[in-house]
């Protein structure tokens, strides 16, 4: 009897506590969201783009808007910013000569990550003959993804598809690790020789490292029953940075893409903040390099235990009007767990909606930030707007904020805040993603 009685004592004691924490009034602050997003797309942001000036402009300005807020950083982390490294291989110079002649350098162009490269016929490289009349697609793999070092002479009737690589591999890539493929390629624009030539293919590399940034906050768990569980809301503040000039405005503001889902995660840090009764643990998070391949998710992601992420609202490209209307978003990857239907029954009896992501065929699911955890088994989805197939401005330089719908998307976070309750409260769970239902 003492010991149950004690039991029921201290239950009495503990359980209503948290749960009774009060919530104080908060309302998604428009003020917040306009200035927020006008300050992300505006011109001196220079577009964002991950490892120039306004990258880093955006990342101070993200930080300081979580640290006016109050949040915390990540646990363990020294700071809002989350940095990391990424690897970036420029090819300083080139020559080949064929038979003795020397190539100029125009028709050479090597795809290599190795610091130099020094080849005769008497190497193990592999020769690939291509004429005009000969096919390039059945040979992208072993040209980009070469599992031995390849020599590609290509007929100068090519010239074009040589051009557009060369022109695609004029800006270096980005990678995670420090080492690329341990492969090259080097196309040669050349008529195929009568008999395998004699030839001394030599280049040389510089590999610079840079450091790209994620912005990520936290508000600890009120309920120590569910603050070990993680609720992560995210966009991408990275964009395209310069593109050529249309009508002389060459800045790709990305005001929609992505300026519009990263006002969402400080309009709703500074919400969540100001209700003070989150349960479970709400990390905010503005990644960078989405754009040119998702490096800011993926290392993230690989800094947290999937198993302790309860659910991920990603949001992307919320500023403009969804074909369902007004006051509507939708979900992306809706039947891969229940947290769809969950969002939506929160918002039954308000005049807002979500529906299944009505463009399946545009693989939406996948192309964005929320792709990397689910993969891992989270109930992590995009929420979004816009008409993407339709989106004349998508990654253009006139996706600005006069194009967006700024009180729609108000009440589009509002809709966020409010449909993620049950989640933030730990009332509810949504379901897994199961790996079977995930294309790797
Ligand atoms: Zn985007």
């Amino acid at each position: 009897m003492y010991k149950n009685l004690l039991m029921s004592v201290l239950l009495a004691a503990s359980l209503p506590a948290a749960a009774q924490r009060h919530a104080k009034k908060a309302e998604v602050s428009a003020a917040t969201v306009e200035r927020v997003l006008t300050t992300l797309a505006a011109d001196d942001m220079q577009g964002r783009a991950t490892g120039q000036p306004g990258s880093l402009k955006a990342a101070e300005f993200l930080a300081s808007e979580f640290q006016r807020i109050g949040l915390q950083p990540l646990p363990g982390a020294p700071g809002f910013l989350q940095e990391f490294p990424a690897y970036q291989t420029a090819v300083t110079s080139t020559s080949v000569l064929l038979d003795g002649v020397a190539v100029p350098a125009g028709q050479v162009l090597a795809l290599t990550t190795q610091p130099s490269l020094n080849w005769t016929e008497k190497d193990e490289v592999a020769l690939l003959v291509l004429g005009p009349q000969d096919k390039v697609q059945p040979h992208l793999g072993e040209i980009f993804r070469p599992t031995k070092n390849t020599l590609v002479l290509l007929d100068p009737s090519q010239t074009a598809f040589f051009k557009s690589l060369a022109e695609r591999y004029a800006r270096p890539r980005l990678r995670a690790e420090p080492t690329g493929n341990a492969y090259s390629t080097v196309l040669v624009l050349a008529p195929a020789p009568a008999s395998p030539p004699a030839y001394r293919v030599a280049a040389t590399t510089a590999t610079t490292t840079q450091t790209l940034r994620n912005v990520a906050g936290y508000l600890p768990g009120h309920d120590p029953a569910h603050a070990a569980e993680k609720v992560i809301f995210s966009g991408h503040y990275d964009h395209l940075g310069i593109l050529k000039a249309v009508a002389g405005d060459s800045i790709a503001n990305g005001a929609d893409d992505d300026a519009s889902g990263t006002t969402a995660v400080v309009a709703l840090a500074e919400y969540f903040k100001k209700r003070d009764d989150n349960a479970r643990s709400l990390a905010f998070v503005a990644f960078t390099a989405e754009e040119i391949g998702g490096f800011g998710a993926r290392y993230f992601s690989q800094q947290l235990k999937p198993e302790e992420l309860t659910a991920m609202f990603n949001i992307e490209m919320i500023g403009k009007e969804a074909k369902f209307g007004p006051n509507t978003a939708f979900i992306t990857g809706y039947d891969k767990s229940d947290f769809g239907r969950l969002l939506q029954a929160n918002l039954a009896g308000t005049r807002f909606r979500f529906e299944p992501d009505p463009y399946p065929e545009q693989n939406l699911f996948y192309r964005s930030d929320n792709a990397t955890l689910a993969r891992l088994g989270v109930p992590a989805h995009t929420i979004s707007t816009d008409q993407i197939p339709t989106d004349k401005l998508y990654h253009s330089v006139d996706d600005e904020v006069s194009s967006l719908d700024v009180k729609n998307m108000t009440a589009v976070i509002s809709a966020i805040a409010r449909s993620a309750s049950g989640i933030v409260a730990g009332r509810q769970t949504p379901t897994r993603v199961a790996p079977e239902k995930i294309e790797k």
